[in-house]
């Protein structure tokens, strides 16, 4: 079963519960969702009234343990919801999914007191980001400058980290920074973790980038000037940030795989919609095979993806028992989804506006919005040609046992 040791690893076990969180969401996504996704679109801003549903229904609290005010949940409810709100608005997705960096960095290697206080807010409702990319730092997570110098009882930060989303929304930050000097041979030490308010004095939020899609939630540069956060706001032990930020990667590119599956599933059932009732020389467009064979490519990939993605998160679990230690199973599986999901996404997009022909690129029809949103899942969470690399970097330490070095 190269590179994994048995066929165990396929076991995806779905149970009664998921099944019924996922009408719960289409129901939502389908009553609420689909008659504003125009408004989204041209006020880029999610309505209020929507954003105060998706706190009611506790979407922001599945993962976080009971105990801290969540819902509890495993990894697989994380991607269904995911999945089944991108269906229509695909930047509710990108909310859900940096949401996720600052609870799993909790759960992970947060203190007991932090889990009290973060966790339990951010279960009310509170959304929060994740913050690492910089303006000469993006897939070079290890070229990162914002630094963090101890100060007594508080840190200052100072730096600069862009494209970061969810800010409209956010109350908390997890941020990537120096806390020791670069030593040029060993970049990637000397990191740590914070999470940080987002009303933090010295914190500025600057410029919001003026991306292709994702309306409704677009990112933003944020400054740090001696922005003073409390030595408690550490997250684990100072140094590990860069690993810690590798393997909150490996769960949330999981979330981008399902971000991008919803967008391929809504893509293709437009389009298989259309063509069969769209006629041309007299006939239905669907009875032309160059264009039906495009709907069976499309239905193939996202049956892969899926298996692909629900199988990622479902290996994810392991995780949570090796929190020191990137696992090799979860980066590969990860990477695997988010590399065929997003290029799905993409390849669906693009089939759909075509089968839609004309009206295809129309933007009243709400199609070309699909192709613009899923050429961002290739790129954010890591690129793909990021995620190529960790799969090849990681097969022939799994199967061999050696290093190989790549690039
Ligand atoms: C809409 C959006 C939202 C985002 N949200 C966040 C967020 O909330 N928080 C956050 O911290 N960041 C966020 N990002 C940043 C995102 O993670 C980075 O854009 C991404 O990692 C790529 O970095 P870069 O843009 O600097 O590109 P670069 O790293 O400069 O890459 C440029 C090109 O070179 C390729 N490349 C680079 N290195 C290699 C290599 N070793 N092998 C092969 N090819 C390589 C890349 O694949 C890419 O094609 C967001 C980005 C976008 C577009």
């Amino acid at each position: 079963m190269t590179p994994f040791k048995s066929i165990d690893i396929y076991n995806i076990p779905l149970k009664p519960e998921h099944e019924l969180l996922r009408k719960t969401i289409r129901k939502f996504s389908e009553e609420k969702l689909e008659p504003v996704w125009r408004d989204i679109e041209v006020q880029d801003k999610i309505p209020e009234d929507i954003y105060d549903e998706i706190i009611d229904l506790g979407l922001f609290s599945i993962g976080i343990p009971e105990k801290y005010g969540g819902q509890g949940g495993d990894q697989i409810s994380k991607i269904i919801v995911i999945e089944e709100l991108s269906r229509i608005i695909p930047s509710l997705g990108v909310i859900l999914d940096t949401t996720d960096f600052p609870i799993l960095s909790l759960i992970l290697w947060g203190s007991e007191e932090q889990k009290k206080t973060f966790l339990t807010d951010i279960a009310k409702g509170n959304p929060a980001a994740g913050a690492y990319t910089e303006p000469q730092a993006g897939s070079w997570v290890a070229g990162i400058q914002t630094t963090a110098e101890r100060r007594g009882n508080y840190y200052l930060l100072n730096g600069r980290k862009i494209f970061i989303s969810t800010i409209d929304y956010a109350k908390y930050i997890v941020v990537l920074a120096r806390t020791s000097p670069p030593n040029s041979s060993k970049l990637h030490e000397g990191m740590s973790l914070f999470i940080v308010e987002r009303d933090a004095p010295g914190l500025k939020i600057g410029s919001k980038l003026n991306i292709m899609g994702m309306r409704g939630d677009r990112p933003y540069e944020l400054i740090f000037e001696d922005a003073k956060i409390p030595a408690d706001n550490l997250i684990g032990r100072e140094g590990e940030g860069y690993y810690y930020t590798m393997i909150l990667l490996n769960f949330t590119r999981i979330n981008i795989a399902a971000q991008a599956l919803g967008i391929a599933q809504r893509a293709f059932e437009k389009a298989m919609d259309y063509a069969l009732q769209r006629e041309a020389f007299g006939k239905k467009i669907y009875q032309f095979e160059g264009l039906s064979f495009k709907i069976s490519d499309m239905f193939t990939r996202i049956q892969a993806s899926r298996l692909l993605t629900y199988w990622a998160a479902n290996i994810s679990e392991e995780q949570f028992k090796h929190p020191e230690k990137a696992l090799p199973e979860v980066a590969l599986a990860g990477s695997a989804a988010k590399v065929f999901a997003t290029e799905t996404a993409e390849y669906c997009a693009r089939e759909a506006v075509q089968i839609h022909g004309g009206s295809g690129v129309d933007f009243e029809t709400g199609i070309e919005r699909y192709l613009r949103d899923s050429v961002i899942t290739t790129i954010y969470e890591g690129t793909n040609e990021i995620q190529r690399y960790i799969i090849a970097r990681f097969l022939p330490r799994i199967v061999y046992g050696t290093k190989v070095k790549i690039g």
